[in-house]
């Protein structure tokens, strides 16, 4: 088994995935996994990254597939016998004039951003090492989503007690509520991506919060994080930072120093705290 210090970006074959292993090839001290759903995809963004001199290796990851995450949980384990830095970057959104009805898009957005990247914490979490670094990629879209939200339901999703189960319980709501149109009735915004990205936010406020109550003594740290209006296929050209400028504060939160203890169970972005 290796000692070797290992790092793992989901979605990152492209985009601000591909720019945060980018900057971890250069600034972290051990293996680096770029991983993508397509292994052809993942492997000419390996070899983009060699071009530059710089080593990532691959591994297959699926978010939407367990068996995907659990292949990659087991390698882990036997090979490193766990992780040290994890971030859950990979995420997708329908472009704002996509006819799609809206209840397709509510379910397939929940399902990648929401479901599979909690699937990602529930399987790989367990492996990450004391002074592990864990960041999940929200936006200040979840903010904006949940000022948009019911008071009810603001407060639930501020709730320092609130559980992974009762969050679950709400995102399901939500899909189901959107199939009957009373989503807004029901006190939802009217986005689907914003509301999967509250449920990454308060994820990970709920994980943060249960490394406090059961492994306090590992000093593991866990945020969500914006990394800004970035130009990706995701947000287009207009976007006012470059991927490698979007990289910089999942990577700061990723790199955190062991002398570190804050921030954690935080929504971050521009690496400063902001109110939930
Ligand atoms: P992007 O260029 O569209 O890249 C998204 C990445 O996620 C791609 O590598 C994509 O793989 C991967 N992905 C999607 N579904 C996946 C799945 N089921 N399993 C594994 N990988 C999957 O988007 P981006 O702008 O870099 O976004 C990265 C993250 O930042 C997302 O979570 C996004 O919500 C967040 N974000 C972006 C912005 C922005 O302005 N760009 C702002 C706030 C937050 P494929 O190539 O196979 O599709």
């Amino acid at each position: 088994m290796s000692n070797v210090p290992v790092a793992v970006v989901t979605g990152s074959n492209k985009g601000i995935g591909l720019a945060i292993v980018r900057a971890l090839c250069k600034q972290f001290p051990g293996d680096v996994y770029l991983t993508s759903r397509d292994s052809d995809r993942g492997q000419a963004a390996v070899a983009q990254l060699q071009q530059e001199g710089l080593r990532p290796l691959f591994h297959q990851l699926d978010i939407d597939d367990l068996e995907s995450i659990r292949a990659l949980r087991d390698f882990l384990k036997e090979k490193y016998g766990g992780l040290n830095v994890l971030v859950n970057n990979a995420g997708i959104a329908f472009k704002v004039h996509d006819t799609t009805p809206f209840a397709v898009q509510a379910e397939v957005t929940l399902k990648t951003n929401f479901f599979g990247t909690r699937n990602v914490c529930t399987e790989l979490l367990p492996l990450v090492k004391p002074y592990g670094r864990v960041v999940n990629v929200s936006s200040m879209v979840s903010s904006s989503a949940l000022g948009g939200c019911s008071q009810e339901l603001q407060q639930k999703f501020r709730s320092d007690t609130i559980t992974e189960e009762e969050l679950v319980q709400l995102m399901t709501k939500f899909v189901e509520d959107t199939k009957k149109s009373v989503h807004e009735k029901e006190g939802w915004p009217n986005t689907a991506y914003g509301v999967s990205k509250i449920g990454v936010t308060v994820l990970s406020r709920i994980q943060a919060r249960l490394l406090n109550e059961q492994r306090k003594g590992d000093h593991i740290l866990l945020n969500a994080c914006c990394p800004g209006w970035v130009r990706t296929d995701m947000a287009g050209p207009k976007a006012t930072k470059s991927p490698d400028e979007g990289a910089e504060t999942p990577v700061y939160l990723a790199l955190l120093p062991a002398t570190a203890d804050a921030p954690h169970g935080q929504f971050v972005s521009n690496k400063t705290v902001r109110t939930w």
